[in-house]
């Protein structure tokens, strides 16, 4: 605990990015450190991003995955404003934020990471991505809309290209987009007599594989249970433009389509640009106790940075687990490290990992336990709903998931 003498103000720990690393932090810094913990982000919620895909899919209404921090920072003795942070800088121990310039002991930045093309020509015009709250719905109207546009439509190729959904990328996100993607144009086309065409989902992936760097269990589970969906898998096809007729394959191949949705990858924040601290592919490197080199006083976590494993030796990968568990390390790592007491560093608990295919299909691999179809969905649905952190959004997403369960989705088609 740090020794705060009477009078002396209290070191200002400031906190960036509502996101699952920034909360994680603020969450369980204990209320006795005798700092003052303020917490900066873009909006005063928390996304939680897992099931951002099912707000696209008509499961899930977007507002229940915004959980609010205010009612956090009350419970938990934290400060929230709401601002946009525009740059850093170490030396001085400032940052601007979009309200003015804020002065902070100890920096805790949590930004997270935004899409990332790559450079692939046409995506940023012609694809759409899933990040932001906002992109769910973007997705989700776009599907609705693609259909509503297919059944008036008379010319063949157009009607297919409406009726062709390509996800871009075969990571987790866009296996589980793919999935659900096909259930929802599948409940969908019950209600349009005028299609007489089975719509199309295909997911195309640059590597051999779906899932790279997943074990060699989850990518034949998932390989199956996409290609049982009916869903056109296209390992080793790397994208090399996305255009309005479709996605065009290295090697010339096009896939038409009018819905094209890249969930390809991410890259830091651009806040993270500001800083002058050594970087891998933009990346911020951190050492063991996530600090930033030559700050001591600086820490970054979750997706911003470059962190290898000392366990598996590989870099550890953008995810929500990664963040909860630096943020909830550093909370309680950081009252030793403000008293210059000795602590053990970071160290990663790869807990395995879980994935939802669609409709009773889903495939998980916890090192302990692999299991996959009905099984493996149940058990992704109760871990998923325990990780919601408010009873507000828990009952909504528990709400949404069984009205979906009887067929009954967002099918409204409401883009203004
Ligand atoms: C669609 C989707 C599905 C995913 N599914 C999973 C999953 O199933 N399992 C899993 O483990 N991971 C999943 N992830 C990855 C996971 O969301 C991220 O790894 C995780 O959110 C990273 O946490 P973070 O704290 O680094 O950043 P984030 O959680 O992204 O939080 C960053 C926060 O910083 C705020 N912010 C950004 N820039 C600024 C700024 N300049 N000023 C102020 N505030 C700022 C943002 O608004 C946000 O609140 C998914 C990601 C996506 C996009």
């Amino acid at each position: 605990m740090a020794v705060v003498l009477p009078g002396a103000a209290k070191p200002k720990i400031l906190i960036v990015g509502a996101g699952f690393g920034g909360m994680a932090t603020a969450v369980h810094l204990k209320r006795d450190i005798g700092a003052e913990v303020t917490l900066v982000s873009h909006r005063n919620f928390h996304l939680f991003t897992p099931l951002l895909y099912q707000t696209a899919t008509g499961v899930i209404d977007m507002d229940h995955l915004a959980q609010t921090v205010r009612p956090q920072a009350r419970a938990h003795g934290f400060r929230f404003l709401e601002g946009d942070v525009t740059s850093v800088d170490l030396d001085k121990k400032t940052v601007q934020t979009s309200f003015g310039e804020l002065a902070y002991d100890y920096l805790v930045l949590a930004v997270g990471s935004v899409n990332n093309d790559f450079g692939v020509k046409g995506v940023a015009e012609n694809a759409l991505s899933l990040k932001g709250i906002n992109d769910g719905k973007l997705m989700h109207d776009r599907i609705v809309g693609a259909m509503e546009m297919a059944a008036v439509e008379k010319d063949e190729a157009t009607r297919r290209a409406l009726l062709s959904f390509v996800v871009i990328g075969a990571g987790p996100t866009g296996v589980e987009l793919a999935g659900s993607l096909r259930d929802f144009v599948k409940v969908m086309a019950k209600d349009y007599p005028e299609i007489t065409e089975k719509p199309k989902v295909s997911i195309v992936e640059a590597l051999p594989n779906l899932l790279p760097g997943l074990s060699a269990y989850a990518v034949r589970k998932t390989t199956e249970a996409l290609k049982e969906r009916g869903i056109d898998v296209r390992t080793s096809s790397k994208v090399v433009e996305v255009s309005k007729e479709g996605v065009l394959l290295l090697g010339g191949e096009l896939i038409p389509s009018a819905n094209v949705f890249w969930t390809a990858g991410v890259k830091p924040a651009k806040v993270v640009e500001s800083l002058n601290v050594e970087k891998e592919r933009g990346r911020v490197k951190v050492d063991g106790f996530l600090r930033v080199g030559g700050h001591p006083e600086a820490f970054a976590l979750g997706d911003i940075t470059y962190l290898i494993d000392a366990k598996s030796g590989r870099r550890l990968a953008e995810t929500a687990a990664v963040a909860v568990q630096q943020g909830k390390w550093l909370a309680d790592a950081l009252p030793d490290l403000m008293a210059s007491r000795s602590v053990a560093p970071f160290a990663y608990r790869d807990r395995g990992f879980m994935l939802s295919i669609g409709r009773h299909s889903g495939v998980a691999d916890l090192h302990w336990l692999k299991t996959s179809g009905f099984f493996g969905w149940m058990i992704w649905r109760v871990v998923h709903i325990s990780l919601i952190s408010t009873s507000r959004n828990r009952l909504g997403v528990a709400f949404d998931w069984t009205l979906a369960y009887f067929n009954t989705r967002n099918v409204a088609h409401t883009e203004v």
